[in-house]
């Protein structure tokens, strides 16, 4: 059978598989920055019989590999980059590995090393299965700041996709059917003129006051927005010294909502809260627009193969030393934050799990419906092709994610074994979207439905490139 073939290549491998994590776990490239971690995956593809293309959709860590030719085309999307200071050591104290150094506070080694192995598997299965197709990995920098999958797809890089998946790791081995908020991150750049705070005020106009404005017009907006609307800002410049007028103030805004149209009425409105402030403080200001995505479009079609795959196996057993090891991480974590964590999750019957450390079962989808509070750049390929990010268990239940407890089990054997069991998944799943039409139209026929007239259009303007010279300049302060 040929998921047998796959599930085997998997399991022969797994020591190649995991050490690829963890060296990619030891580099905690930041995003757009991660050329070793990048490569490392491209390279493997490319010795394991894949053809790949380097640096698409203007994005020198982007990739495209591909294997097999026609339809169905299978993709598998694989994160990479870290987060800025959350270098942690695999063990369950607080130590970083290099003082102030990047860490994979989100399992983003796992994430794109499970695609990997998941990909390969289902090439040695269709080679000797003589199935027809094509399975294609898309290398995907940039998910935690600047939206690398929403460049590619505006590229048309999933165009001529049938099936996006993409694996997370997280408390529970899950496949969701709920979605994301949409969101946009915008920088306003305000001008003034400077001028001797004490001795010529009134020959100045501060960049600041219209920061400032600004920031209370949009607090005020808040009262008038949608309930789950997120609104939130930081001053990233707001002058030198106090006897100096400010000419130039920065804020940085991030607009999220349920739905991409809502997002676009409130940057609209906040458009326009910013020209208010440039006639109250007499300034100018310019817009940079950084990112933008939307929210998930979920396929429950999807979801019911994944969940089936997960059965199939089981899921992971741990020895007495990991068992060990979550308990003294869960023993970090306050345990209302656990209960808050739980709580959040609506999982039903989230109560027994409070004293459960690593989640062994396999629920069936129960968020329909249900929006998360955070953004992702999956989002968007969900808009042009079926797609599914699930998750398995990775870290114990109740550490969140970009934390040192979450790098710690990123990087150690709970993190590989729900690494193994995720590539597992992709490739049962992959495997039965090639070998099974039927499944594979009824997830294409969802798709259509819940799209329904909705066209997507990239929530990134035509003329903004990948902020390249911004991620290096962010990669180099954070070292
Ligand atoms: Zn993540």
């Amino acid at each position: 059978m040929s998921k047998e073939d796959a599930w085997n290549w998997i399991i022969e491998n797994e020591s190649h598989v995991v050490e690829i994590s963890d060296r990619i776990w030891e580099l905690a490239e930041l995003g757009l920055q991660e050329f070793k971690s990048s490569a490392l995956l491209a390279d493997t593809l490319e010795e394991n019989g894949f053809v790949v293309e380097r640096g698409i959709a203007g994005m020198p860590t982007a990739f495209m590999a591909t294997y097999g030719s026609g339809h169905p085309i299978i993709g598998i999307m694989g994160e990479y980059d870290a987060l800025p200071g959350l270098s942690q050591k695999a063990i369950p104290q607080k130590e970083s590995l290099v003082e102030g150094a990047p860490g994979h506070g989100c399992g983003h080694n796992i994430h794109g090393t499970s695609g990997l192995a998941a990909a390969i598997s289902v090439r040695i299965a269709m080679e000797k299965n003589s199935i027809a197709g094509t399975i294609r990995f898309f290398g995907c920098p940039a998910e935690e700041n600047y939206s690398g999958k929403v460049f590619m797809v505006r590229d048309g890089f999933f165009d001529d996709v049938d099936v996006a998946l993409s694996h997370h790791p997280g408390w529970f081995n899950f496949a969701g059917v709920g979605s994301c908020l949409a969101v946009n991150s915008v920088k306003f750049h305000f001008h003034g003129v400077a001028s001797h705070a004490a001795a010529s005020p009134d020959r100045g106009r501060s960049a600041l006051d219209a920061v400032e404005l600004m920031n209370i017009g949009a607090n005020f907006m808040r009262e008038h927005v949608v309930q789950e609307a997120r609104i939130h800002y930081v001053v990233e410049k707001g002058g030198q010294q106090p006897n100096v007028v400010p000419p130039y103030a920065r804020v940085w805004y991030y607009v999220r909502a349920p739905e991409r149209d809502q997002v676009e009425k409130l940057y609209e409105w906040l458009l326009r809260i910013a020209d208010g402030a440039d006639l109250m403080a007499r300034t100018t200001h310019d817009v940079e627009f950084l990112e933008g995505s939307y929210n998930m479009l979920p396929n429950k079609a999807l979801s019911d193969i994944v969940t089936t795959n997960m059965k199939e196996m089981g899921t992971p057993e741990y020895t007495k030393d990991e068992m060990k090891f979550a308990r003294e991480i869960s023993k970090t974590i306050p345990r209302e934050d656990k209960m808050a964590g739980l709580r959040q999750t609506k999982r039903p019957g989230w109560e027994k799990l409070m004293d459960i450390l690593l989640d062994q079962s396999i629920p069936d989808p129960w968020d329909e419906g249900i929006v998360t509070p955070g953004s992702t750049d999956v989002a968007d390929v969900s808009w042009v092709t079926p797609t599914m990010e699930f998750t398995t268990a990775t870290n114990a239940i109740g550490v969140p994610l970009h934390s040192w407890q979450s790098v710690a089990m990123n990087g150690m054997s709970i993190g590989h074994k729900s690494l193994i069991f995720a590539a597992k998944t992709i490739a049962g799943t992959a495997l039965d979207l090639l070998t099974k039409p039927e499944l594979l139209k009824k997830v294409r026929d969802e798709f259509k439905e819940r799209k329904g007239d909705r066209i997507y259009t990239s929530p990134i303007p035509e003329e903004v490139k990948p902020p390249l010279e911004v991620a290096r300049e962010a990669a180099e302060s954070s070292r």
